[in-house]
């Protein structure tokens, strides 16, 4: 479905009404919709992208009948079974999917909606929506829950401005985290998974000549696919020892696939004379009009750099920077769901085994219970998809043993990866005070330095009242973490800016608090029915 700018009134009356809704259709929203439409439930699959896959198979555009053989992916063969389910259920009538579209706000309402008739008003999405209705299940006299929706790209009203279901799945995946560091905004620096996502979805890269920086083996596929695609690696620079892989070695060795996966790119690094370098950090990336080299240097597991130990390297055009991700957890803040802290710092949903969050009938999966990768994504969405079915058909949902013993080894490998690539100590140290921090706003380290000593801004909320950081298009989605870090710091912004965690993820839960999750035309607000 393409959503096209418009100034036609909305279509009123009721929203339609599901069993399960999922927002997402990543690993994790995929194989929640197979899952809870092979339950039986009716489904409504709600993506921002114009296809499925999410971020991990971010694929070449179908609708453009490009072919896509999967050479970019990880278990491709998984994403074809897992999309021939989905497609069957869209098929069988079961899913109602609503792509090119973003949810905005998220709510609960009063009243039972499971199994109610009809999906009026879903015509143009891929599915027969309103097939299949069954009777309530045991949600029904839980409060259900509505999403409003918007086109995801271009203005204009969403054809199906609303849809209401009794059980919802949230599967909305997370975004690269930044850090900021001299020159980043430099036209051909770009996040490390806006580079795999530009490679995978449009088979070409965004420059010839990279070097990719940052902790974790999320770098390693980075560098690879450059490689694939015709580009070429000056160095990929971890800032990590990998020492830390040590005491955690049979957490690694409980997940062989990851082994497996690990070791096809050493072969492409060997292939392609990758130069990979531990405990290297950039310093300072260089270029007038767009980049043209970086300066890095040698870091001590403390932080700071070794003298004496500082590079240049030039001649590049690219530079990926990557430091985890950070998950995308406005929707579930919205409908009140507790979160924790997770090991990476990271502000993550509570859920138990089944996905079930702290709000009854909303469960969560993926990215937003604690970032773990594609393959614990989907097998948490296929036990949350399942569990929501069944919380309103009355069908069986439990977890398997088998079940438990792959979400545990997986849960227990993505533990180790964290702490044996945390955000280095002593990031802030680098940055000058004409170093940006908030690119749309154009704040620097110094104002926000002014507003923390001068100022006592001590959280995110406080710096962004006084200098504008994260008030910009992204909304904080860049700048927000090292935002937080920053004001929350002991002492000055400066040397002694030694980012605290715990801090700065309870800043991070004010900022994740946001009434309107994606941007949205006034005319929504305009037309909301109740
Ligand atoms: C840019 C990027 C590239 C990545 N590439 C790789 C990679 O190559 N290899 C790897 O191992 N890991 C990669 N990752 C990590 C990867 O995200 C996860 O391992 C995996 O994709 C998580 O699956 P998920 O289903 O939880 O989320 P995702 O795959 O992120 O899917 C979330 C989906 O939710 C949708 N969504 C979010 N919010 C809304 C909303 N409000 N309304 C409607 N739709 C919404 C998004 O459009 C998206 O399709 C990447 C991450 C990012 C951010």
């Amino acid at each position: 479905m393409n959503s096209q700018a418009t100034d036609a009134p909305r279509p009123t009356g009721r929203a339609p009404h599901f069993d399960v809704a999922i927002v997402g259709a990543g690993p994790a929203g995929l194989a929640a919709a197979a899952a809870a439409s092979d339950s039986g439930a009716r489904v409504a699959v709600v993506d921002a992208a114009e296809q499925p896959g999410g971020q991990y198979w971010r694929h070449r555009s179908e609708a453009a009948g490009v072919p896509e053989g999967g050479e970019y992916h990880h278990g491709w063969k998984q994403y074809l079974a897992l999309r021939a389910r989905f497609d069957s259920g869209i098929a069988a009538g079961r899913i109602t999917y609503l792509p090119s579209t973003s949810v905005w706000m998220a709510r609960p309402v009063a009243g039972a909606v499971s199994g109610a008739a009809g999906a009026s008003g879903a015509a143009g999405a891929s599915g027969a929506a309103g097939a299949g209705a069954g009777s309530p299940g045991p949600l029904a006299s839980h409060p259900a829950f509505a999403l409003e929706l918007t086109p995801a790209h271009g203005g204009g009203p969403s054809p199906v401005p609303s849809i209401r279901a009794a059980a919802l799945v949230l599967a909305t995946g997370g975004y690269d985290r930044q850090l900021p560091v001299p020159g980043w905004q430099l036209p051909g620096v770009m996040a490390a998974g806006g580079i795999q996502a530009f490679v995978k979805q449009n088979g070409m890269l965004p420059g010839s000549r990279f070097v990719i920086a940052g902790t974790g083996p999320f770098l390693l596929p980075v560098a690879a696919n450059i490689t694939q695609a015709g580009g070429s690696v000056a160095a990929v620079l971890e800032s990590a020892s990998l020492m830390g892989w040590l005491p955690r070695a049979h957490r690694a060795a409980g997940v062989p696939a990851k082994g497996i996966e690990g070791a096809g790119y050493v072969a492409a690094f060997i292939k392609n004379r990758i130069p990979y370098r531990i405990r290297t950090v950039i310093t300072e990336i260089l270029g007038t009009e767009h980049v043209t080299g970086v300066r890095t240097a040698r870091v001590r597991s403390t932080g700071e750099t070794i003298p004496g130990s500082e590079r240049e390297i030039t001649g590049i055009d690219g530079v990926g920077l990557g430091w985890g991700f950070t998950p995308q957890l406005e929707l579930p803040v919205q409908l009140g769901v507790s979160t924790r802290v997770d090991v990476d710092g990271s502000l993550v949903g509570i859920v138990d085994e089944t996905g079930l969050s702290t709000v009854p009938g909303l469960y969560l999966a993926g990215e937003i219970t604690g970032v773990g990768g594609a393959p614990l994504s989907v097998l948490e969405g296929e036990i949350a998809g399942r569990s929501a079915a069944s919380s309103v058909l009355g069908a069986q949902g439990a977890v398997t043993a088998s079940e438990r013993r792959i979400l545990a080894r997986n849960r227990g490998f993505a533990e180790a990866m964290h702490l044996a690539h945390p955000v280095p100590a002593g990031w802030a140290d680098r940055l000058t005070p004409e170093t940006t921090v908030c690119r749309c706003e154009e704040v620097s380290f110094g104002e926000l330095g002014h507003a923390h000593t001068e100022l006592a801004a001590d959280d995110l909320r406080t710096e962004k009242g006084l200098t504008r950081a994260g008030m910009g298009w992204c909304q904080g989605r860049v700048c927000g973490f090292a935002v937080s870090c920053l004001s929350a710091g002991a002492g000055a912004v400066g040397a002694e800016a030694v980012p605290s965690a715990e801090s700065a993820a309870h800043s991070l839960s004010q900022s994740a608090k946001r009434p309107v999750a994606q941007p949205l035309p006034l005319s929504a607000l305009r037309d909301l029915q109740d």
